[in-house]
């Protein structure tokens, strides 16, 4: 049994929740119900914190982000703990998630300034007298509406990129993972001296919904992709711009000369690490079918120990819900005629699950058309690699995916219709801060992380300022015909020279 956490903002007459353990169902916290008055209060106070937080200079917010980044460094078990008791998962894989958080806050804090700052850029031949430079302002406020299943890494991929670039934050955290979400936006509170600079609004979707309504600049959502409609819809109202990071249903594609033990071994931990609950994790393999026994041999021999439950290396599945739609697709692949390797239909528990490994499962099949978000694993054959790029991409999502082979990896994963795409590994794209992150089609919109990361939470301002007078005056009524005759004249010196396509 572990104490209940308390919302220290929880009063008599505040409605509550409870974020339950999902292993044994005991209660982790109680925590309010903010109300859409409360969202907006808290949008309001963190306008009021931008004019000191946005007027700070990039070094200055640095001080702040990476002090905020040594205090979470510092206290990690103690993170780790919520986010093991909130979820489920293990806490070595709650401490993993965090250790990425904290490489990405590092990044973000420390590029800032070089990727938004005023930038020079070229005039051309027809503004030469012109000095133009662009930099990047930040938007106000932004609204970060949050998943559970990584509640540290993925949310911090908006929270901090946006705290980087001038913006002040509202966070309402998933109602699974309330008390991860507190005690982050708390222990930034503590760094900027009570300042409310990063604000956390707990709830339900209800709670979403106020957020998405209220006077934020923009609304970063991750999440599924049905809530992620209602968000765009309710942003709609405002104008307020989104960012959409939704669901996925990623591939690995294996060639025939692959190293089969290492893509075996990368599957397995892409496909049942936190319980399958990862939106970029392995629900598709396609196996060039040369050496197709041999890879669904190893990887069974490898997944013979993996187990689910208290203590193992695979959690509960956190929200009772998804229970149904993983045994649904269980049973719908074994209804058209998948083979079960391991795990199958009475691999569903209550609470766990154990770890499901399917061959030849039927395309059409909702363990292959529809995110799982359990640990489960389709694996079918292919006769080519040009077979299983189609297969790859013949879904609504693109998020991202693996790529296992030795001679075409970098040519495979060009042609995967995704956001991100590693060659001979799994996931680790996530864990370059330097690299974008997002998708594509029903798999959402916008950047989080890297340049594109920082400057999705800005808006670009352009200036241009003369430094001599123009040798021809065109913004002007007094420009006559010789001036026209002239830019005629150079335009077709600069531009006209190609001749037509033969
Ligand atoms: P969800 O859509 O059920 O909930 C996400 C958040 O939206 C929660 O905080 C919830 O309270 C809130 N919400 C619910 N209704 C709302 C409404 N009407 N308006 C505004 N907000 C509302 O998703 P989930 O179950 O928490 O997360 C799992 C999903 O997230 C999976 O599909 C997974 O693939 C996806 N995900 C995507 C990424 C990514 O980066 N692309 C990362 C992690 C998870």
């Amino acid at each position: 049994m572990t104490a209940t956490i308390e919302s220290p903002s929880t009063t008599a007459s505040t409605p509550t929740f409870e974020s339950l353990n999902p292993a044994n169902g005991d209660v982790v916290g109680v925590h309010p119900i903010a109300s859409k008055a409360d969202v907006d209060a808290a949008v309001e106070r963190a306008r009021e914190a931008a004019n000191w937080w946005g007027a700070l200079t990039f070094d200055e917010r640095e001080e702040y982000l990476l002090t905020w980044r040594s205090v979470i460094t510092r206290r990690i078990a103690q993170l780790a703990q919520i986010s093991h008791l909130e979820t489920g998962k293990p806490h070595g894989d709650a401490q993993l998630e965090i250790i990425m958080a904290i490489d990405h806050i590092t990044w973000a804090a420390k590029h800032a300034k070089k990727i938004l700052g005023p930038q020079k850029v070229k005039s051309g031949l027809l503004m030469a007298n012109q000095a133009s430079t662009v930099e990047y302002k930040s938007l106000g406020v932004v609204g970060v509406i949050g998943p559970w299943n990584y509640p540290v890494f993925t949310p911090c991929g908006s929270i901090t990129y946006a705290l980087a670039a001038g913006n002040t934050v509202v966070f309402k955290p998933s109602e699974y993972t309330p008390g991860v979400g507190q005690w982050l936006a708390d222990t930034f509170t503590e760094v900027v001296g009570g300042r409310p600079v990063f604000q956390v609004v707990t709830g339900l979707g209800e709670t979403g919904n106020a957020l998405c309504t209220s006077a934020v600049n923009k609304l970063a959502f991750t999440g599924s992709g049905a809530t992620g409609r209602k968000v765009m819809m309710a942003c709609a109202e405002r104008l307020t711009p989104v960012i959409i990071e939704a669901g996925g249903k990623d591939s690995m594609i294996v060639d025939h000369d692959a190293d089969l033990p290492k893509a075996a071994e990368a599957a397995l931990w892409g496909a049942m690490s936190n319980a399958g609950q990862t939106c970029i994790g392995t629900e598709r393999v396609y196996v060039h079918e040369k050496v197709f026994d041999t890879f669904v041999a190893e990887i069974t021999e490898q997944a013979k120990e993996l187990k689910s439950g208290a203590g193992e290396k695979i959690g509960p599945i956190t929200m009772p819900s998804q229970i149904g739609i993983i045994k649904s697709h269980i049973d719908d692949a074994i209804a058209k005629g998948a083979t079960v390797v391991t795990g199958g239909s009475d691999a569903v528990g209550e609470r766990f699950v154990q770890p499901t490994i399917m061959t030849n499962v039927p395309e059409n099949s909702t363990e292959i058309t529809e995110e799982t978000f359990g640990p489960t694993l389709a694996i079918n054959p292919v006769k080519s690699m040009d077979e299983a790029v189609q297969l790859t991409n013949a879904t609504k999502y693109g998020l991202a995916g693996a790529v296992f082979a030795k001679k075409n990896g970098m040519d495979i994963a060009r042609r995967v219709r995704s956001g991100m795409t590693s060659v001979n590994s799994v996931v680790a794209f996530a864990a370059v801060p330097a690299l974008p992150f997002g998708g594509v089609g029903e798999s959402g919109f916008g950047r989080i992380h890297g340049p594109d990361g920082l400057k999705e939470f800005t808006y670009a301002k352009s200036i241009t300022r003369q430094k001599f007078k123009p040798m021809m005056m065109l913004t002007s009524f007094a420009r006559d015909a010789k001036t026209d005759n002239n830019v005629a004249k150079l335009i077709t010196v600069m531009h006209g020279g190609k001749k037509t396509l033969k």
